[in-house]
């Protein structure tokens, strides 16, 4: 396995994806041979302009239209496509080596598994296509060669710290979370939390849903779905620690009781070169981690009675099958809602809790099974959160 040479970018327009082209920037020697990105038209035009893709996929017609009339005078006009089918265009391109996967939520779902089926190493910071459908995920790695290097910082630390080392002497791994905007809040306040108080992350600039998965510690709950995908343990074998200074990474505790930790300043744009690098390291543009200046490190145990989100995955990832599909789909929902003031923060966890109890998961081995219990799940939400819209 080589370091990425030609890259696709799936959501070039969100945070990971344009500290991606950072990065890219930085290195000077990776091409960007096709991108897609959602709605932001406006950036999306000036990163095209700037690294000239061969390819470019946006969310409908209206929007192609734009780009059309946008890129109509450069003197290298890209291929414009839209919808899934330009996601998948973009991901399977067939200059890339490695697919940036970094679009929110399960839209990058089909456009990444395609790309693992096309053998591309995939940079993922796309956790929900992995807590939706690990099995098939990982299946189709192993049949197509596809390398999966994680770009979520904890699990961008654990890849770190297993390098070279048996998993068969490793205990644990364990997840470092920051604890969000709510860590030090009573139980009742945080359940009446406004949308900017959520949105007001103390260490971390994301993209709002993810925002707001980090306030419920639901964001944390899927790391640990995605942890289990990604390096193969059982629930039993994750824990989280909350480490408000986000310094360290993540951890890997050996059977020997000796504890590998990957530190650095809160900065994507290290997982990110570390993803496109891999297996090799090149100089990074980010501050240098001075751990005089932190001064001091902490830790506790997560509250799980204030943030029943991380509670619910553990449960999810237990009960197996579709469960993980169907929490993760529900949260999808319930997110929104909040975002659009239809939900208290409170109801983001309720509405999650509710949909699993109404499920009775099944297999989730192949695309038809996780597909539905997607959208079961959000018909579900949908319904708890506003019974009339149910008709539609
Ligand atoms: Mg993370």
């Amino acid at each position: 396995m080589k370091r990425a040479k030609a890259i696709s970018v799936l959501g070039s327009t969100g945070s990971i994806g344009c500290n991606t082209l950072k990065v890219v920037e930085h290195l000077g020697d990776i091409r960007v041979v096709a991108m897609a990105a959602g709605r932001n038209t406006e950036k999306f035009v000036e990163q095209i302009k700037r690294f000239s893709p061969e390819l470019v996929a946006c969310g409908d017609e209206a929007c192609a239209e734009l780009l059309e009339r946008e890129t109509a005078k450069l003197d290298k006009r890209p291929r414009i496509e839209c919808g899934e089918a330009g996601l998948i265009a973009v991901a399977t391109h067939a200059e890339a080596d490695t697919v940036v996967s970094a679009t929110v939520g399960a839209v990058g779902f089909i456009p990444t598994l395609r790309a693992i089926e096309a053998g591309k190493r995939i940079a993922l910071a796309n956790k929900e296509t992995l807590v939706m459908a690990g099995e098939l995920m990982t299946a189709a790695a192993r049949r197509s060669g596809a390398e999966i290097v994680p770009v979520d910082s904890e699990h961008n630390a654990i890849h770190q710290c297993l390098r070279g080392e048996r998993t068969s002497e490793v205990r644990r791994l364990i997840l470092t979370a920051s604890g969000g905007p709510f860590r030090t809040w009573e139980r009742e306040k945080i359940l009446s939390a406004t949308r900017e108080q959520a949105l007001d992350h103390p260490n971390w600039k994301m993209g709002e849903k993810i925002t707001i998965d980090s306030a419920t510690l639901m964001n944390k709950g899927l790391e640990v779905i995605e942890a289990r995908w990604l390096f193969g343990f059982d629930a039993d074998e994750i824990s989280v620690i909350v480490h408000p200074q986000s310094v360290v990474h993540s951890m890997v505790e050996m059977i020997d009781g000796s504890v590998m930790a990957q530190m650095g300043v809160p900065d994507m744009k290290h997982a990110i070169q570390y993803a496109l690098t891999y297996p090799e390291r090149k100089t990074a543009s980010c501050e240098r981690l001075d751990l005089a200046l932190v001064g001091k490190l902490e830790f506790e145990d997560p509250d799980l009675e204030r943030f029943p989100c991380l509670s619910l995955a553990f449960e999810a990832l237990r009960a197996g099958g579709t469960m993980p599909a169907v929490l993760n789909a529900a949260n999808e929902v319930s997110v929104r809602a909040f975002l659009d003031g239809k939900i208290s923060f409170g109801e983001i966890a309720e509405t999650n809790a509710g949909v699993m109890r109404e499920h009775r998961p099944g297999a989730a081995d192949t695309l038809d099974a996780v597909l539905e219990a997607d959208s079961w799940a959000r018909r579900r939400a949908i319904m708890a959160i506003s019974p009339a819209a149910a008709t539609y």
